[in-house]
């Protein structure tokens, strides 16, 4: 019996190609718990891991997908029956291990989670990675003291993943949210989500002279870094934070030290590859409590294991707007 996946080849020094291939099921890596997949997500790293020289995939042929959802078909581990539903955030899979954009994975139960109860499989996979990083950022932030009196809370990259799931997210817990986009056009879509403020990317994609400008945002989920981040830190309220999501405009921070000396502000670091079970299950259930599924839904984009590599290049050039979903059956 063969299932499908996207399978990633080397095709010379410098290329790899990335193509829907039937497989079987002895040749999945090893692991303790086999999982029927019933979706998995295209993510900024999917992207990545289907681009040559990418330094996150290791081996070739290589299955990407960061995030899957589907049920338990074998387990050797006593956590996991066959039956159960589950999902997987994480732990490079997708990079170092073969990953989700699969009908079938193999996997370590360690990195797996059950299912939150209310959220089906469709669900977890429109929140999937970006959601799970948007909800630990969120929690990093308030357990830095940020609330919703403080004043408007800034969300860059908005009308990408990450920044569309912490829209919603910080909308629906009553924050007065500033969507940053490079997009004008994706200003209802933010609007909808829950931004009650749109503010335009060339208005902070560079930093300036000033170390510190006027106290404007209470907290930042920055899914950019780079320019937009160094110039974020100056424009913080006296003690707010930044929670650094992302690099989707650079890995450079060219930032100066002095918001930190004389406004107190913090940077917070979101790794949502390594955290723990506990911290894993506390952020997916406080999105299956927290998050309105009916405005995520509106951010999905339905796609096939066949969309998958064109999708890939799109969210590499910033044209993907909100969650893509694939039904990889
Ligand atoms: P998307 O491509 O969906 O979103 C990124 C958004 O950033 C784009 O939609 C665009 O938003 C904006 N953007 C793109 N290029 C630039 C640029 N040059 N300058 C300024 N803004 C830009 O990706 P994801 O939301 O899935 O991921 C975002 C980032 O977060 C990536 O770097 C990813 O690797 C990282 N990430 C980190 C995780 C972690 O655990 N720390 C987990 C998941 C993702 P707009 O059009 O609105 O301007």
């Amino acid at each position: 019996m063969t299932f499908n996946a996207i399978v990633v080849e080397q095709s010379g020094e410098d290329s790899v190609s990335a193509s829907v291939q039937a497989l079987t099921e002895d040749q999945l890596p090893e692991g303790n718990v086999t999982v029927r997949v019933d979706y998995s997500t295209v993510n900024y790293k999917d992207g990545l891991c289907m681009r040559p020289k990418n330094g996150l995939v290791r081996q070739y042929p290589h299955v990407p997908g960061v995030d899957f959802a589907g049920t338990v078909q074998t387990s050797s581990d006593s956590r996991y029956k066959p039956g159960d539903q589950v999902v997987l955030t994480g732990w490079r899979v997708g990079e170092i291990h073969w990953g989700g954009l699969s009908q079938k994975a193999r996997v370590n139960a360690d990195w797996l989670v059950p299912l939150p109860d209310g959220l089906s499989t469709k669900q977890a996979m429109a929140v999937g990675t970006a959601g799970i990083a948007a909800m630990l950022a969120v929690n990093a932030l308030e357990d830095h003291g940020m609330n919703p009196n403080q004043g408007p809370v800034l969300v860059t990259g908005a009308a990408g993943g990450v920044g569309s799931i912490a829209t919603t997210i910080l909308g629906h817990l009553g924050y007065e949210v500033a969507a940053v986009t490079g997009r004008p056009e994706t200003a209802d879509y933010l609007r909808s989500l829950g931004a009650k403020r749109i503010v335009e990317r060339n208005e902070l994609d560079h930093v300036t002279k000033r170390p510190l400008e006027s106290e404007s945002w209470a907290g930042c989920v920055d899914a950019v870094g780079g320019e937009m981040l160094a110039r974020i830190l100056g424009q913080l309220k006296y003690g707010a934070s930044v929670a650094a999501v992302g690099l989707a405009g650079g890995a450079k921070l060219p930032a100066s030290v002095i918001p930190f000396l004389l406004r107190g502000v913090n940077l917070l670091g979101i790794d949502s590859v390594m955290q723990p079970f506990d911290a894993r299950m506390r952020a997916w259930q406080r999105i299956a409590k927290d998050l309105p599924m009916d405005k995520v839904e509106t951010t999905i984009r339905l796609a096939t294991l066949a969309d998958v590599p064109q999708l890939g290049e799109d969210i590499l050039d910033g044209q993907v707007k909100g969650r893509v979903v694939v039904d990889v059956n």
